[in-house]
């Protein structure tokens, strides 16, 4: 058959797969540890469910119309105001069945054929084929575990040409867990006011996963460059939402009316009992903070025994939910390595390969499981390495 090319050609997502092969190891009554997809073990909040439940109840469960409810609308800019200094009008806000769909459609309405992206790699494995699916040209630009990822001008300007349309960040980062420093903000407005060709994408899903007191950058909050910031966040993360597919973008009118065009012609809308539901996560402070501090007691103690194992090296992350740890004994490649561990110690991961070139020699590892499934995954991780 003559499918379309472009799509046969991409990549599986490499979480969706080990996150699938962990639950029929599980169905095939494996005794394994799944620490592969990142996904909050919380339930959501209660009063988020009553609220989306109440609404159903009621018969709110037709179309809406627009980019999203104007109360949604209004309570984002408000969010986007106070938590993260992003000046931005509720109409240049869309909400979006995931964040991962406001990635996608923010770069299909920004791409043309052949327009190159940058993105940092290591890098969520969704950035490539979503490129692609646009007929884009991916560009990594390699950041190094040794200069723990840091992103600077120089390695961006190294990667840009004519065709550079778009550059896309993350942070906190999934995979690294690294947040964005001041200076290299500095670095990739630097970079933004010499291209005025480029729109950066921002993806800041895992915004409020931050520890030790620190507080996550948002690039769209430096008033220079704001007009050609596209900031994607979402429910997923920070609200134990994920199956909800619950985020949104915000974006200059600009970008945002084209943007809109290709979800009225996608979607139509997110559910309207779910748009309700988001105006009320947006109140769950509490709760939200309670997860994170249950996430960094977690990380604490899981990094400190993997830091324990011959072979193994695992920094603090300050963001996100991920043990991005150094592993390597034999010679054996991320990939190698992974199915080991796989195997002898039924802990699944995912390998760092997965996340580009920049990811070889490392493993990804949840830390959003309870800390019995993460204190019995790092003795099983110990034990399978004593045996190399
Ligand atoms: N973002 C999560 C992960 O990296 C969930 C799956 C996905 O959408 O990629 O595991």
């Amino acid at each position: 058959m003559q499918l379309n090319q472009n799509i046969m050609n991409l990549k599986p997502s490499a979480s969706l797969v080990f996150m699938k092969k962990a639950k029929e190891m599980k169905a095939a009554g494996l005794d394994i540890v799944d620490l592969a997809g990142g996904e909050p073990d919380f339930d959501t909040p209660a009063p988020i469910i009553e609220e989306a439940y109440r609404q159903m109840k009621a018969g709110f469960t037709h179309y809406t119309v627009g980019q999203a409810l104007p109360e949604l609308m209004e309570k984002l800019s408000v969010k986007l105001k106070e938590e993260n200094d992003i000046l931005c009008r509720p109409d240049e806000i869309m909400v979006t069945p995931g964040g991962k769909n406001g990635i996608y459609l923010a770069v299909r309405a920004i791409l043309n054929p052949g327009d190159e992206a940058l993105y940092l790699d290591p890098a969520w494995v969704s950035y490539v084929p979503i490129i692609q699916t646009a007929a884009g040209v991916p560009v990594p630009v390699k950041l190094s575990y040794e200069n723990h990822y840091r992103v600077t001008y120089e390695a961006l300007k190294e990667k840009v040409t004519e065709k550079t349309k778009m550059l896309i960040i993350n942070y906190p980062n999934n995979p690294t867990g690294k947040i964005l420093s001041a200076e290299e903000l500095d670095d990739i407005e630097k970079f933004m006011l010499e291209n005025q060709k480029v729109i950066l994408l921002s993806d800041e899903v895992y915004e409020r996963i931050v520890f030790d007191g620190k507080k996550s950058l948002s690039p769209a909050s430096r008033s220079a460059i704001r007009d050609r910031v596209v900031t994607v966040n979402g429910f997923s993360k920070s609200a134990a939402m994920t199956g909800w597919r619950l985020g949104y973008v915000a974006a200059s009118r600009e970008i945002l009316v084209s943007t809109y065009k290709l979800f009225q012609h996608s979607l139509s809308c997110v559910s309207g009992f779910v748009q309700k539901a988001a105006i009320v996560a947006l109140d769950c402070q509490k709760e939200m903070d309670e997860m994170v501090r249950c996430y960094e007691e977690r990380r604490n103690a899981f990094i400190g025994k993997l830091n324990a194992v011959d072979g193994i090296e695992a920094e603090l992350p300050p963001g996100a939910f991920y043990a991005w740890i150094k592993c390597s004994k034999n010679n054996m490649n991320s990939q190698e390595m992974c199915e080991y561990l796989l195997n002898e110690a039924k802990v699944v991961g995912v390998p760092g390969s997965s996340y580009g070139e920049g990811g070889e020699g490392c493993l990804r590892y949840s830390f959003a499981n309870s800390m019995d499934a993460l204190m019995e995954a790092a003795d099983r991780i110990k034990a399978a390495m004593d045996k190399l």
